[in-house]
């Protein structure tokens, strides 16, 4: 490719490596021309199947939705970004390894929960709240007392207001 600093076409390649669980091979390239050393970053591109949203309606998984979803649950957990990126590039692996073109939006959201269960008990219990809006409140309040028996140390589940406010109709 060409230098993104002079546009010159010969490049070098100064070190490769796999990153992202070997998903992405990062490269250091140096511009033989002015000499600038800049990174580059090869995925293979795959297709996402599209979402089957409630009403029938279909439209493209997006990403970026997928993340502030879990953000809005992670709000102020004690989670790394590196650990979120880890997560949702499991979700996009585990929806694109179905092999299936179209996938059931609610489908997207368990394998969310499946991820945030694993991250952080309080965003899961919030995920979990505001995607399953208290249909089954018997579930959710045995779902709370299993986490809370799991975790010996703290036995109260702190789930503030927040995620239900915007939620009420
Ligand atoms: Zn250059």
């Amino acid at each position: 490719m060409h230098c993104p600093f002079c546009g010159a076409q010969d490049t070098r390649v100064t070190d490769s490596r796999l990153v992202a669980d070997g998903d992405q091979v990062r490269r250091r390239r140096q511009c033989l021309a002015c000499g600038e050393r800049f990174t580059t970053h090869e995925a293979a591109e795959l297709v996402m199947p599209r979402v089957v949203k409630a009403d029938g309606s279909r439209e493209s998984f997006d990403p970026a939705k997928l993340r502030a979803g879990m953000l809005r649950a992670l709000e102020k957990r004690p989670v790394s970004s590196e650990h979120i990126e880890a997560a949702i590039e499991r979700i996009r692996q585990r929806l694109r390894a179905r092999g299936e073109r179209e996938i059931n939006a609610l489908a997207i959201g368990e394998e969310v929960m499946g991820q945030l269960r694993a991250l952080d008990q309080i965003a899961y219990i919030r995920f979990a709240s505001v995607y399953r809006r208290f249909q089954d409140i018997d579930e959710f309040r045995a779902e709370i007392e299993r986490l809370s028996s799991d975790s010996a140390s703290s036995s109260s589940v702190d789930i503030t207001g927040r995620d239900q406010e915007s939620h009420e109709h």
